[in-house]
Formats: structure tokens, sequence, C-alpha cells
């Protein structure tokens, strides 16, 4: 493989960080030539010390930043099409890291995406950016990712069916009226996945689910009732994909991400590594069960979203969004953020969606929305 040029954008994030220990495992693999933070100046500082790109780029500039780097959410974009990019990895949270997929795709690079709002936002712009760009999206989700590590290099006429797979949260057992009056700290107190915040609160309600129901729907071009969602405690079987003779099969491994990391800067190629702890099936048990609807209505709300199309993945997302911000500054409770997002859905869903313009418009929309969702409910509305 010869030497890749790697942009990480969101590099002070749970996904950036884990990016940057598989690169330095890799020097003579990957070379980082551009980092892009939201706010953290002094992480994005020391990282600039330990990679020295060519580019550095921080959202909101503040009292601690450097001079020399880029600002605005411009250099995002920019940072996602240098020329000596050749993959952007996209670890940015929220439709905030939508306009940097878009670019990278249309100047033909490689997207290593962890960014799946990016695709619910604005699935069909991303991937007709990819058509016409010449560029790739490859999953850095560990469910997508074991689902493309199974088709391996077989056409998509001979799958039938995808199970993702899904941790249940930290809610799993609790009953629904436990669940409603959850704390932030309980909600982010996830069993298996060690992530960013928002993420984390998303595996709470199972919206991330949701989220990444669409996505694979963009990713491999199935209709929704062929993506099934299981739940599976352990995440050690990261998804399965059956095949249309009936055979299933799954990828296997503890929960870690920077194997789909890496995975997702390699392929299709493999390459040695040494981060991945040892598969030992003795030692490993592993169950699975159907997810609640009734506890965790979020995962048919955001498919149902999907299925709608049009504006409404653009509407959930955003709705979602604005909610897990409202629920962790406690402002709502963790039942309202399934409320908020239905409010939101009922009403704006039928937003117009033909161009980028409206998709942005409808996203606003949806956190006016939801923004105005505590004051309602006082009201009694
Ligand atoms: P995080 O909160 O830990 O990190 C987010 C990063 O994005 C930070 O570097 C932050 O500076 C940057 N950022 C935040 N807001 C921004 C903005 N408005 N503009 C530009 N940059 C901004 O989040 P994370 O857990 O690393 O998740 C990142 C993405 O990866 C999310 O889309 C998440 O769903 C996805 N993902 C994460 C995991 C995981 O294990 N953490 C697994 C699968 C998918
Ligand atoms: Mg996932």
């Amino acid at each position: 493989m010869t030497q890749r040029g790697i942009a990480i954008l969101g590099s002070t994030g749970s996904i950036g960080t884990a990016t940057l220990n598989v690169v330095a495992r890799h020097p003579d693999k990957f070379r980082v030539v551009a980092l892009t933070a939201f706010a953290n100046a002094t992480l994005l500082r020391q990282q600039v010390q330990q990679t020295r790109p060519a580019y550095v780029g921080m959202v909101n500039l503040n009292d601690d930043s450097d001079s020399s780097w880029a600002t605005g959410p411009e250099s995002l974009v920019a940072a996602a099409t240098l020329p000596d990019v050749d993959v952007v990895v996209n670890a940015i949270v929220g439709a905030a890291g939508l306009d940097a997929t878009l670019a990278a795709l249309h100047a033909g690079k490689r997207v290593a995406l962890a960014n799946k709002e990016s695709l619910v936002m604005g699935g069909d712009f991303v991937m007709r950016a990819c058509t016409e760009g010449g560029g790739e999206i490859v999953p850095v989700d560990s469910e997508h990712s074991a689902i493309l590590q199974c088709i391996g290099s077989r056409p998509m006429s001979e799958v039938r069916r995808l199970i993702l797979t899904a941790s249940g949260g930290p809610f799993r057992d609790w009953s629904a009226e436990r669940i409603a009056n959850a704390t932030v700290a309980d909600a982010l107190n996830h069993p298996t996945w060690s992530m960013g915040r928002k993420i984390t609160i998303d595996s709470a309600t199972l919206a991330n689910k949701a989220l990444e129901v669409i996505e694979a729907h963009y990713l491999f071009g199935l209709p929704y009732d062929c993506i099934d969602v299981v739940v599976h405690p352990q995440s050690i079987i990261h998804s399965f994909v059956e095949f249309v003779d009936g055979s299933v099969l799954a990828q296997v491994g503890f929960p870690n991400m920077e194997l789909p990391i890496l995975y997702a800067l390699t392929h299709p190629d493999r390459v040695v590594d040494s981060g991945a702890r040892r598969f030992d099936p003795a030692a490993t048990s592993l169950t699975f069960e159907p997810v609640d609807g009734d506890r965790f209505p979020a995962l048919a709300t955001g498919i149902r979203a999907g299925l709608q199309s049009g504006c409404a993945p653009t509407v959930f997302n955003a709705a979602n969004e604005a909610a897990v911000c409202l629920f962790l500054d406690g402002s709502i409770a963790f039942g309202d953020i399934h409320r908020a997002v239905r409010s939101a859905l009922r009403q704006l869903a039928v937003l117009p969606s033909a161009t980028l313009a409206d998709l942005t418009a409808a996203d606003a929309a949806a956190r006016t929305h939801v923004q105005d969702f505590p004051v309602r409910k006082t009201r009694g509305e």
C-alpha cells in the first residue's frame, strides 16, 4: 500500500483520537495532512505537535488557539479537499459534518465516514456527490463496516437482508417508567462502548440504531424492509448479512472502534495490526433478543422517517440532535427526547426537500421546533 494522506475532521473527539492511535501505529502507511476540531485548542495543539500536519483548522477560535490555524466551518471543507489528502476521516458529530462529506466526495476522495448524520440528513445528495465526484464512502460505524466486510466482493443482488446488532444501551432491562426519568449520568453509562456524549445518548434511546438503519439503506442500497435490528448485549457480533441462498455471515470482534477505523483506511486490503484484542470463542457468550418497541420508540420513529423520505430523515436527525442537547443540559427529561422528535416530525416532515438549501431549512426548523418544546410542555400543549 502506498502511503496515504489523511485528513481527520473532529480529531479531538472519541473517533478522532482513536484514528490518531491507528495512524501512529502505521507511519509507513499513513501521513496526517490535516486536523480539525471544534474548540478544544489544548488537545488540538498536542496533536499538531505529534503529527505536524500541513493544515490545521478550528471552527471556534478562542484565546488558546494558534494564529496560524484556519477558522470557521469553511476550514472543514478546505481540509477535506486538500490535494495531498487521499482519505478524509469524517469524525465530526452531527449535521455539521455534511458539507465536508459532500466536498470530499465531489473532490474524489475516500471518505472514512463516522459522521452518519451526513447520510441521514442528506442521503440522496451525498450518494449523488459520490457518483459525480468519483469519491468513495467507506463506513467507520462498526455495524456497517461489518456488513461491508461480510459482503466482500459479492454483488448486492446476492444479498437478501442485513441484520444490524444493537447493544440495547444502558436501559435494556429498565422499565418504561424508570427510563422516562433516567438521569444524564444513567444515560451516559454505556455498557459496552466508550463514545462521545451525543452518540452515547442516542444509544440509550436507540435513535442511534434508527440513524444506522437509514445509513445502511443509503450505503448498501437496500429497501427498509430488508434491514432488521436485533439486540445483542455483548456487542461482539457487529452485524449479519443474509444472502439469497439463506447463508448468513457475521463479523466478530471485541468492541473497539480502532478496528473498523483501520479497515476504513485500508479497505479492501487488510494490514497487520496489534490494536484488536484476540478473540476467544470459549470465553465468550453471545445472546440475542428482539427490540422492545414500546420502551424504545425512537427506533421505529426513525425508520418511519427514513421510509417517508423527503425531508423527514433530516427533521428526525436535527430534532434528535437538538433534543439530546436539551437533555444533556438538564432542560428536558429523558422521555421528552422522543416526544420532542415525534412532535417535530408531525409538524415538519412535509417541508420541501428538492435542494440542499431546502434540507438546511428543514434542519433549522426542526431545531427551532425542539428548542420551543420545554415552553410548550409547560403550557401543556
Ligand atoms: P465526539 O463528541 O467525541 O467528537 C466530536 C468531534 O467533532 C470533536 O472533535 C469536535 O471538536 C468535533 N465537532 C463537534 N461539533 C462540531 C462542529 N459543529 N463543527 C466541526 N467540528 C465539530 O463524538 P464521537 O463519539 O467521536 O462521534 C463522532 C461521529 O462518529 C458521530 O457522528 C458518531 O455518531 C460517529 N460514531 C462514533 C462512534 C464512537 O465509538 N464514538 C462509533 C460509531 C460512530
Ligand atoms: Mg454503530
